[in-house]
């Protein structure tokens, strides 16, 4: 089995019981689950590979205006499976190529996409860190 981090976005956390049903039926673990709201340095520092971005104060300025939902799942292949149900970036590009897709349903625009998710083994580890530092590595 594999990790990886998914986050509820500040759009999406209403929904959080209803997308963690759809977490579980689709084989999920939830390992761990932490409610946080993070300031904008916070935000700047975890998705520092972005900064110089054309989208970047937007990008700190969505995921530090409200309470986001980090949660820490596991399942076999977990990083890919998770990035497959979540649907393509844009919310828009979602809804007209995999319509299932939770950003399908739960985004709102080529930004506010409900949700994230690791994007690759070292991130997945580094995300997992970020949020739990606690966490033991196995
Ligand atoms: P995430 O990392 O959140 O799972 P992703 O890997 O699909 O999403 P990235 O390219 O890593 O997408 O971008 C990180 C986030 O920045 C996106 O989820 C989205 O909220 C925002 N973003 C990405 N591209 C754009 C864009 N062109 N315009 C506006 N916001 C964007």
């Amino acid at each position: 089995v594999e990790r990886t981090l998914a986050i509820i976005k500040p759009d999406a956390t209403e929904k959080e019981e209803e997308i963690k049903d759809i977490v579980l039926r689709s084989g999920f673990t939830i390992l761990q689950r932490r409610k946080v709201h993070l300031t904008p340095e916070q935000a700047s520092e975890f998705y520092a590979e972005h900064y110089g971005k054309l989208f970047f104060p937007s990008l700190i300025a969505y995921m530090s205006s409200g309470p986001i939902v980090a949660v820490a799942l596991s399942k076999d292949k977990a990083i890919s499976h998770w990035r497959q149900l979540l649907g393509p970036t844009s919310t828009f590009k979602a809804r007209d190529t995999n319509p299932d897709s939770l950003r399908a349903i739960y985004g709102t625009d080529d930004q506010r996409n409900a949700l994230h998710g690791s994007d690759s083994y070292s991130n997945a580890e580094r995300e997992i860190r970020f949020f739990f530092p606690d966490s033991v590595v196995e």
